[in-house]
């Protein structure tokens, strides 16, 4: 993409945000420094004390508010909006008001992640508006992908696969839990992904636990892994969870692996436009169920996933999202049997016109690694 171009998406991104205001019947849209504002914007850094906010109106010319002596760092960005800067002695919140008002009868969408500092300024200095999760305006522009963003979902899949299989060239028995993330890690960075930290490594009894806090057990002969991990391509996440067995594994681990795998498969094969995400739930769960593990599968059985690892939609009862072409989610049922072992299986898809497309390849068969 041209520069010029890559200004049209983020200006055509804010106007769908207006549409959005307009939909929910809300005069506001809030965004700070997260990956909302990457979306918008092309550009975020970590939230600090000092406020830097971008206010779009339902309609009319977006402002954002930034640190003054920042200016010339936004200024590349700012094709859809006008800047407005603010002096260390001054109360940026003040310069909101300017622009908003009291807030009288208004209705401000303010992005899900924002200081709790600021949210508490804000409400106070606009005493008059009512507030709504910023999640009611940009997640559903957010969850539906460009044919460039699933692209970039897709890179990030492949390079994660090819860092988990040259771990897997080596024996990893013998290595800590922790040793072995490492490398992972190391793997990622080889391929020039971006590290998002965390990573889940889990090694016998852990590996029943869906969310182990990956610790400093060492790997041994008779052990169930789960490894679940993923870093970011040009932003945009990976996710893949496999499970193995160190040496030949006991008939009821083979058992739930196979239920397991049986349960991901028919998850995808039910994913179409036009199913609820909660529908898909139903399937995996069902599935399980059947085979008599269903309080064994702990979790949903998945995430969006995007910009952010974990975002909208999620697939568990209750979400009741209508999948659409360019939507992309993780499937990852597990079966967890506490003090003996677990096995999850993941992978990330993209909703096409008429089902959906795996964006990881890595094998699902069960695999015996030494
Ligand atoms: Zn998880
Ligand atoms: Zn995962
Ligand atoms: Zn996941």
């Amino acid at each position: 993409m041209t520069a010029n171009s890559e200004t049209n998406e983020y200006a055509a991104r804010a106007e769908r945000a207006q549409a959005a205001l307009a939909a929910v019947k809300c005069d506001w849209l809030f965004v700070s420094h997260s990956t909302d504002l990457l979306y918008l914007l092309g550009f975020t850094k970590r939230p600090s004390e000092r406020l830097a906010l971008l206010l779009i109106p339902r309609e009319g010319r977006a402002k954002m508010v930034v640190p003054g002596f920042e200016l010339p760092v936004f200024q590349p960005y700012a094709s859809y909006f006008d800047l407005i800067g603010w002096e260390e002695t001054e109360n940026p919140v003040a310069k909101v008001r300017e622009v908003v008002g009291e807030g009288a009868s208004q209705t401000i969408a303010i992005a899900d992640q924002l200081h709790t500092v600021f949210t508490l300024r804000l409400q106070a200095a606009l005493a008059g508006a009512n507030w709504l999760e910023g999640n009611r305006v940009l997640a559903r522009i957010r969850m539906v992908k460009t044919a460039a963003e699933i692209d970039a979902l897709r890179a990030a899949a492949a390079k994660t696969e090819a860092a988990l299989e040259s771990l897997l060239a080596q024996p990893i028995a013998g290595q800590t839990e922790r040793e072995v993330l490492r490398s992972l890690h190391q793997g990622l960075v080889d391929r020039g992904l971006e590290l998002s930290g965390g990573g889940i490594v889990g090694a016998g009894a852990n590996s029943a636990s869906p969310h182990h806090k990956t610790g400093d057990r060492r790997l041994a002969e008779g052990d169930a892994l789960v490894i679940d991990f993923g870093g970011g391509w040009r932003g945009y996440r990976s996710d893949i969870t496999r499970s193995f067995h160190l040496g030949e594994p006991p008939p009821e681990f083979r058992r739930i692996y196979q239920i397991t795998h049986e349960a991901q498969q028919l998850a995808f094969e039910a994913v179409r436009p036009g199913v609820t995400t909660e529908e898909i739930d139903a399937v995996a769960r069902g599935h399980i169920t059947a085979a008599g593990y269903g309080p064994a599968f702990l979790h949903r059985t998945g995430h969006g996933i995007g910009l952010d690892g974990h975002e909208y939609p999620y697939l568990v009862k209750g979400d009741r999202t209508v999948l659409d072409e360019g939507m992309t989610f993780s499937i990852e049922p597990g079966i967890y049997l506490a003090g003996k072992y677990g096995v999850r299986i993941e992978d990330i898809v993209a909703v096409t016109a008429d089902g959906a497309e795996r964006l990881n390849h890595f094998p699902r068969e069960l695999r015996v690694v030494d």
